[in-house]
């Protein structure tokens, strides 16, 4: 293959070995990875996407009948079968992936699963998906990635073919090209680790000692998950909270995997996905999509007009009285004249057999409002 910068496949050079004339090709799968002439990654990736999705489709299957659908089952699975497959050898993507938090395929991706782990709709927002479920983006695992290769740099013995590379990459980004170690030295600084970098060509010259600058990549990670954390999820949060009043919004604070989701029954464990995460069709949420007033949202069951909001759904619509008794007396304890106060509490410190019974509530009476909505048989 002969690299060019249009990307076309070259004919006119012949190159043999040992006599034997070797073929030109647009494409070659090296070590597992697709290689084009132009040396954009994006075959490859693409490649590797379609490779994920199978293998997540197989484990989808296998544990469609199973009992063990529990969140930590299905997130171990992804993180150790489908994870190296979506970011083999990410550490040379570069700058492939698309700017944005969540627009590059491989985000997507991540996402699509998450969302079919908590049992949400597709549409559900990305960042409380992710935020449900404490997860950072792919993102931060390509780019600490880099960064690990990167590390190994001082370490690597002068004669070698890599450090050659290395060093030839350093004197590309020195002289203001674009290049691996250019974009990696852009990441640092926008973490506010500019240092690393520095630091970096002082361990080669031996003014630091090499031992003091193993391991970083450890450091270089939780500074990426804080930032995420701090500019992204905050203000985000504070955002949402100007604009809606769901579950999420009154009653996530931290940035973990909720309690509920160690429920073992599953329904019911999704049933409060879908509630916390208003991927459900209370007149909240779906009058929003015909443009009616907030205030005009009605719940269609009471007779009095009353917005069907998440809290008049679980603490107040007649409708579910009867299956209300039992949820009642699992969350007594957190009762206040608050109901939003209520919530976000029984959420943090609440028992998990009490979330299994407001799962099963929910379930239930979800249950019930789509039997209702449904136009009745004609006899
Ligand atoms: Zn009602």
């Amino acid at each position: 293959m002969i690299f060019n910068k249009q990307g076309s496949l070259i004919k006119k050079f012949k190159f043999y070995f040992q006599n034997r004339e070797i073929e030109t090709t647009d494409q070659y799968t090296y070590l597992g990875f697709i290689f084009v002439p132009s040396g954009k990654k994006k075959v490859g990736i693409w490649n590797l996407l379609q490779k994920s999705k199978k293998a997540w489709f197989a484990i989808q299957k296998m544990l469609f009948k199973s009992k063990g659908k529990t969140v930590n089952s299905y997130i171990k699975l992804i993180d150790s079968i489908i994870k190296p497959i979506t970011l083999y050898a990410c550490e040379s993507w570069g700058d492939s992936l698309k700017k944005g938090l969540f627009n590059d395929e491989i985000e997507k991706f991540h996402l699509s699963m998450c969302r079919q782990v908590l049992g949400v709709k597709r549409n559900t927002n990305s960042m409380k998906v992710l935020a449900e479920l404490g997860r950072v983006p792919f993102k931060v695992e390509v780019e600490t990635a880099m960064f690990k290769y990167l590390e190994r740099y001082p370490f690597i013995g002068k004669d070698r073919l890599l450090y050659k590379a290395f060093a030839e990459e350093i004197k590309i980004c020195e002289t203001g090209g674009q290049s691996w170690i250019s974009n990696i030295k852009e990441k640092l600084a926008k973490l506010g680790l500019s240092n690393l970098f520095i630091n970096l060509s002082k361990v080669t010259t031996e003014e630091i000692e090499p031992k003091n600058y193993k391991q970083k990549h450890k450091f270089f990670r939780k500074r990426a998950i804080d930032i995420f954390i701090q500019q992204e999820f905050h203000s985000y949060l504070n955002k949402r909270k100007l604009l809606e009043k769901g579950i999420f919004e009154i009653s996530k604070t931290l940035y973990e995997k909720e309690k509920y989701l160690s429920l073992s029954n599953c329904e019911n464990r999704m049933a409060l996905s879908k509630l916390r995460l208003s991927s459900h069709n209370l007149a909240i949420r779906q009058g929003k999509w015909y443009n009616i007033a907030e205030e005009k949202r009605f719940c269609y069951y009471c007779k009095d007009p009353k917005v069907e909001t998440e809290i008049h759904f679980l603490f107040e619509c007649p409708r579910y009285k009867k299956l209300r008794q039992e949820m009642s007396s699992a969350i007594k304890d957190f009762t206040f004249e608050n109901k939003n106060e209520t919530l976000a509490l029984f959420f943090k410190n609440g028992s998990l057999k009490a979330m299994n019974e407001v799962g099963k509530f929910v379930r239930k009476a979800f249950y019930l409002r789509e039997q209702d909505s449904k136009p009745s048989a004609v006899t």
